[in-house]
């Protein structure tokens, strides 16, 4: 394999409010240090009927926590949502707490893992853990509630707004003889 395809790792930029320094806790196992902060999120977090609006604050409360392999980081980061409704399309906005733990490994003791995360120059990026996370909590179809009554098929009519809405005499002719044949009365009629 050429050598020039490898891909080296973007290091982490230390002004990026998702880039945390270790220097307190690392290289001496037990040490605990607790850190809160809020950040901007990057861009292009989340999938594409939901997400997390770029520079929108996400509120981290971890715990960063050396042991011998790396720094441990365990805690939740709160997150703003905006999408639609996958039935009635309506804008949803809300916002969700996910669950974050990762090991950033020492330079050097990397497990016998490609995709283990690292301390690069002291210093460790929550940016791919967070989209991890962040991705694997959003609903594939999310909804406005989960009752959502979605749109009227034949027209688009949201039956969220308009509950009573209804077609009544456009029923297609082929249903129609079906909708006879399971009533019995109608049936008999039919046949008179
Ligand atoms: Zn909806
Ligand atoms: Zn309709």
């Amino acid at each position: 394999m050429p050598k020039g395809n490898v891909v080296t790792p973007r290091l982490p930029d230390p002004r990026s409010g998702l880039v945390l320094d270790t220097r307190d806790v690392s290289r001496r196992a037990g040490v605990l240090k607790e850190v809160t902060r809020v950040a901007e999120a990057p861009v292009d977090l989340g999938i594409d009927v939901i997400g997390v609006p770029p520079g929108s604050p996400i509120e981290f409360d971890l715990r960063l926590e050396s042991v011998v392999e790396g720094v441990l980081v365990t805690g939740t980061a709160k997150v703003q949502l905006q999408g639609n409704c996958g039935r009635c399309l309506e804008p949803i906005s809300s916002s969700e707490v996910v669950d974050l733990q990762e090991l950033f490994c020492y330079p050097g003791k990397e497990l016998d893992d490609e995709e283990a995360s690292r301390i690069e120059n002291d210093l460790i990026d929550l940016e791919p853990v967070l989209r991890d996370a962040v991705v694997l909590d959003l609903p594939f179809t999310p909804l406005c509630r989960p009752d959502c009554a979605g749109l009227c098929p034949l027209c688009g009519a949201n039956l969220n707004k308009q509950p009573d809405h209804g077609h009544d005499e456009a029923i297609d002719p082929r249903w129609a003889s079906l909708t006879g044949w399971a009533d019995p009365e109608s049936d008999s009629k039919n046949k008179e």
